[in-house]
Order: structure tokens, then C-alpha cells, then sequence
């Protein structure tokens, strides 16, 4: 990748220039030591630019319409004078990085339009190296000026948590459920929530969803709430139609409001920022760890003895653990 001095790729960032920002977002993906020293630094220099956007976490299971739903959300978006960044997600892709022709094809207009920024998922190495890489980009695209950053999950798995432990708003889609599904609704995902919708309310589906809205609604009353005072609104809309969307916008702002006036906003900024950094000393220590000598000369013998239980864990680790410290 050519690179270009971090001034002038911060500057150009910092005007507005895609390709420069695409050039920055590549390089913090990427997993070489010398592009993550350069990535580091970058994000370092543009940090007084970051922070202001509103970002926004969305989850929800294949098919219940989440890329559809961004496409017409972003371009409302546009159209209210908002500046969209999309990013997505996906610890499980294999896929290299860059340009994904599945991707390119999900939300053709939004992608097209001069005020939004789409950036496919990269390959995944793990929830740690996906997690740094999107906090990181996050702060790209603010420096760029973006105001809105929606962080899409793509798959399932544990990355809900980690999107909604680096948004300041966790929006859940679901497409129409029957009541027993909805018993079936993995609770620690919508316990995350603080906004969500019921996609589909159109066509033959439209009393469908609009009843299931209400059932979600009753069961989350059940729920102790994540933020005291704001009660989770479940809204039903169409992601097709365009239906609801202005309420979701509202909502947004209105959620926004709210935190903002009672200091959770900045105080839940604070709060993932601590997380993130215990999260990069443990990253850091066990990339250490593995890498150090003395550690990997034993390593395998004692792992192979805690699993046939001829030692446990707590000993292995900590004879592995003196190894390192001596
Ligand atoms: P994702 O996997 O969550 O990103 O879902 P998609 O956005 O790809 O949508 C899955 C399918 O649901 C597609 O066939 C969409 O056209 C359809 N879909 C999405 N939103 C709506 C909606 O509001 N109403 C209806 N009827 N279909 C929708």
C-alpha cells in the first residue's frame, strides 16, 4: 500500500477526502507492524477532531432487514442535513479486506451518495483485532466530519456485546414474531437495546407487526431497564415503505437529549474508553505472552497436560505465568 506522511493524510482526512479516508481506514485494518505504528499515530493526531458524532449500534438477525433499513434510515438521514459513515462487523468473515462484491451490492444508493461513507466488513482475526479496528475507524470517519456512524453486526456470534459496548445507542431489528418466538428471544441481546423496531410493517404483514411491537413492548416492561428513565421504545416500521423512520430519527435525538442532560452521555464515553483500554493491556499482554521464549518452549506441554487433567488450569497458568514475569 503506498503510504503517505501521516500530516498529510490527517489533513486530507480532516478536508474531507474520501480516498484518503478509505487509505486511513485501510491502514488501520491492517495487521502489519509497521502499518499499525502509522495507524496508531494517525488516529493519535486526529483525535481533538473526533467525538461529536452520534454513534449508532444495529443488530439484528439475517433477513430481518438491517441493510434495507440503513439504506432508507441513511438516506433520510441525508436528507435531514446529516452526514452518514456505515460500517460493518463481522467476526466471522474469512473475506480479505477491501472491496467485497457482496457488500458492494447492499445499500446501492446510500453508497453512491456524496454525504455517506460505506465501509465493508474486513476479514475477521478475531473479536479483539475487529473490535480495536472499528473503534478506530469510528474516530476516522468522525475526523472526516461524519456525524452519524451506524456500526452494523453482520452474522451472529458475540458481536452484539462488543458493538453495543462501542456505541452511544443500541438499536435491535426483528422482523414480525409470533409469541412463542418471542419467548425464544435470546435476552441478553435485547437487554442490550435501547431502541426496537419491528421491521415489515407493510403489505400482509403490516397487523403482523404491529401486534408483535406491542407483544415486545409488554415483555420489555418485564425487563429491569438498561438506562434508568428511558424507556425502551418498540417501534414498528418498514424499512420499504419508509414507514416510521422519522420516529426512529426523532428517537435518536431524543435519546441523545436525554443522556446528554443527565451526564450519562459523556459518562458512558468515559466508561467504554476505560473498557477498551484493560481490553488493549490484555490484548497486548497475551500477544507477549505467546511471543516470549521462555513461555513458548513449555507452552505446549503444559497445555496438553491441562487437558488430560494431569494439572488444572489455575496451576498451568500460573507456571506459565512465572515463566514470563522471571
Ligand atoms: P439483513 O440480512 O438484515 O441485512 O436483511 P436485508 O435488508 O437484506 O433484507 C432481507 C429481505 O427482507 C430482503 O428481501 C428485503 O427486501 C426484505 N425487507 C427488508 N425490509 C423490508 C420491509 O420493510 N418490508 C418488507 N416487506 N420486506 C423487507
Amino acid at each position: 500500500m503506498p503510504l503517505q506522511p501521516s500530516d498529510d493524510l490527517a489533513a486530507a482526512i480532516r478536508a474531507g477526502d474520501r480516498r484518503a479516508l478509505a487509505r486511513a481506514v485501510t491502514l488501520v485494518e491492517s495487521t502489519r507492524a509497521d502499518h499499525r505504528a502509522q495507524a496508531e499515530q494517525l488516529v493519535e493526531m486526529l483525535l481533538p477532531q473526533t467525538g461529536a458524532a452520534t454513534r449508532l449500534g444495529i443488530s439484528g438477525p439475517p433477513g430481518a432487514g438491517k441493510s434495507t433499513f440503513i439504506e432508507r434510515f441513511g438516506l433520510d438521514g441525508l436528507a435531514r442535513g446529516r452526514r452518514i459513515a456505515v460500517l460493518a462487523v463481522d467476526p466471522a468473515s474469512k473475506r480479505g479486506g477491501g472491496a467485497i462484491l457482496g457488500d458492494k451490492t447492499r445499500m446501492t444508493e446510500l453508497s453512491r451518495a456524496p454525504g455517506a461513507f460505506i465501509r465493508p466488513s474486513p476479514g475477521g482475526d478475531g473479536m479483539g483485532g475487529v473490535a480495536r479496528r472499528t473503534r478506530e475507524t469510528i474516530l476516522l470517519v468522525e475526523a472526516a466530519g461524519f456525524d452519524t456512524v451506524v456500526v452494523e453486526t453482520i452474522g451472529a456470534g458475540q458481536s452484539e456485546t462488543t458493538v453495543a459496548e462501542m456505541v452511544d445507542m443500541f438499536m435491535l431489528i426483528l422482523p414480525p414474531a409470533a409469541g412463542d418466538e418471542l419467548q425464544g428471544l435470546k435476552r441478553g441481546i435485547i437487554e442490550l437495546a435501547d431502541l426496537v423496531l419491528i421491521n415489515k410493517a407493510d403489505g400482509e404483514l403490516l397487523d403482523h407487526a404491529t401486534r408483535s411491537a406491542a407483544d415486545y413492548a409488554n415483555a420489555l416492561r418485564l425487563i429491569r431497564p438498561r438506562i434508568a428513565g428511558w424507556e425502551v421504545p418498540v417501534r414498528a416500521v418498514s424499512a420499504l415503505t419508509g414507514t416510521g423512520i422519522d420516529a426512529v430519527w426523532e428517537d435518536v435525538a431524543r435519546f441523545r437529549a436525554f443522556l446528554e442532560k443527565n451526564g450519562a452521555w459523556s459518562r458512558r464515553r468515559a466508561e467504554q474508553a476505560r473498557a477498551a483500554l484493560l481490553t488493549e493491556i490484555g490484548d497486548g499482554l497475551l500477544a507477549q505472552f505467546r511471543a516470549a521464549p521462555q513461555v513458548a518452549a513449555r507452552f505446549a506441554d503444559i497445555e496438553r497436560e491441562v487437558m488430560a487433567g494431569g494439572c488444572t488450569p489455575a496451576e498451568g497458568a500460573r507456571g506459565l505465568l512465572q515463566l514470563f514475569i522471571r
